[in-house]
């Protein structure tokens, strides 16, 4: 019989650095210890609650000495919430150890050196940065400690926020978040409120019943407001009175939907899209362009760090205006289109088929005929008969998901050897493993790490590979 792990304490433990998915990481005789809770300059007893051969997981349970490198969180659900986890840390050492995990990543799996590597661009807003989060309902509200004392006298249970990481059918009740400018807070504190004086009914994610499911709100730079109420079943008086007094509460809300979901999961791109009151879409603007936003397009969360990103990307591409420009993974052809008045044309794939929709509309609607865009799956579309219709490429935008790029079309990037590959990235290690494999015809010129999620772990990267 496998021999049942019994929990450890190791004392005054030091924690040295942060390693990839922004765990701190201490050392413990040879073996490497992961620990959360805890951050570099920490020192700590560590409760070990997992050991493997050349590593042990823990938390950090007592402090002994607190890091320089430490400052107050700012937001009452930080330690709980799994959205903003490095609130603790300052955010010049964010930056510090963003930027690391960029070049540790680079020169350990990509062999590349990264001595030419530039100072991570900082996020101009540190908090009220996102324009689009998605709120849950649960009928199983998260208790913390003070609850759990007197747990069996508690009514309330409903909840309206965040999922708690790892436990998938409980919620946090979100009562301020820093992540959304106003009136975020106060449309889900109000919907909220309603639908308790209500007694509407808040979804069991394990029984799969209940009326509410999730709540988004997206907003632009310019002031545009899109509501999403997404419910489990119709009912149509209990809906419509909602709905109308969302709007009532909220005459700014210039795009209100709902969506009836009665799938298990929460995705709603598979899902009918109702308008109630308003236009469809709401609208962003970047250097004069607009991009029409649907309940369901993608559009980078932090609009104003996006602009920084596609002009270091823009940058990167050298354009004269005659070149043949890819962009892969265009999403809703965001890139493509802001980079089509300095090349020959601007050719966009992209696996989601109303994102492609989306990029064509937009590029009508912004007077942009040297784009076109195509969906399906980058590995089977980018192949020889496509290339020969549309031309080889002087130069390459790839932005791929965090899952990097698929082996087949760094295959065919190598057949098509463009000039330049302006290589976007959320996840330095398969960019890095990518550029590696692109090595034997290409040096990495360039590097440019941008913020764009303050207080989380996460990094976007830039870099330019030249034709050796
Ligand atoms: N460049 C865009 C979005 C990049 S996100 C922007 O800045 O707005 C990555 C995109 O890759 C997503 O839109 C996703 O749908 C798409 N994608 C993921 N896997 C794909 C595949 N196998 N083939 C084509 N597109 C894919």
């Amino acid at each position: 019989m496998k021999k049942r792990f019994t929990p450890f304490i190791i004392e005054k433990i030091e924690i040295l650095d942060i390693a990839s998915e922004g765990v701190s990481v201490a050392r413990h005789n040879e073996l490497v210890v992961f620990v959360t809770n805890a951050i570099p300059g920490d020192v700590v007893d560590v409760k070990i609650f997992e050991k493997k051969k050349n590593f042990l997981k823990g938390i950090a349970i007592s402090f002994h000495t607190y890091s320089d490198k430490r400052t107050e969180p700012f937001c009452e659900h930080f330690g709980t919430c799994g959205g903003c986890k490095w609130q603790h840390l300052d955010y010049n050492e964010q930056l510090f150890y963003k930027q690391k995990q960029v070049t540790d990543n680079l020169e350990r799996i990509g062999k590349i050196d990264v001595s030419g590597v530039m100072p991570i661009i900082p996020s101009q807003s540190t908090t009220y940065y996102r324009n689009k989060l998605e709120y849950t309902f649960s009928n199983k509200r998260w208790l913390d400690n003070s609850d759990m004392a007197i747990r069996n006298e508690l009514k309330e249970m409903n909840a309206l926020g965040f999922h708690i990481p790892r436990f998938f059918d409980k919620v946090l009740d979100i009562n301020n978040c820093y992540l959304q400018p106003s009136p975020s807070n106060k449309i889900r504190l109000a919907v909220k409120a309603y639908a308790e004086k209500e007694n509407l009914s808040f979804f069991d994610l394990r029984k799969q019943e209940g009326f509410l499911r999730n709540l988004i709100i997206r907003t632009t730079s310019k002031g545009g407001l899109m509501v999403i109420l997404v419910l489990f079943y119709e009912d149509k008086i209990c809906r419509e009175n909602f709905l109308d007094y969302i709007h009532q509460q909220f005459p700014q809300i210039c795009s209100l939907f709902f969506i009836i979901n009665s799938k298990k999961n929460d995705s709603i791109t598979d899902q009918e899209l109702c308008l109630y009151k308003g236009n469809p879409f709401i609208v962003e603007e970047m250097e004069g362009l607009k991009f029409k936003i649907s309940p369901v397009s993608f559009y980078q969360t932090n609009s104003e760090q996006a602009y920084e990103l596609y002009k270091v990307a823009r940058d990167f591409a050298q354009l004269s205006g005659e070149e043949i420009v890819y962009d892969l993974y265009t999403g809703t052809g965001t890139i493509a289109n802001f980079v089509a008045s300095k090349a020959k044309k601007v050719v966009g794939i992209e696996y989601i088929e109303t994102a492609v929709e989306d990029a064509k509309e937009n590029a009508i609607s912004n007077n942009i005929t040297n784009t076109s865009f195509f969906a399906g799956d980058m590995a089977k579309v980018l192949n020889n008969e496509f290339i020969e219709a549309n031309g080889k490429p002087d130069v390459i935008i790839t932005d791929p998901p965090r899952a990097g790029m698929h082996e087949k079309v760094i295959e065919q990037i190598i057949l098509m050897l463009p000039e330049r590959i302006v290589y976007v990235s959320c996840n330095p290690a398969t960019q890095a493993r990518d550029i590696n494999l692109l090595s034997e015809y290409y040096i990495v010129t360039i590097i440019q790490p941008v913020d764009m999620f303050p207080h989380t772990h996460h990094v976007e990267n830039v870099v330019l590979l030249e034709r050796i």
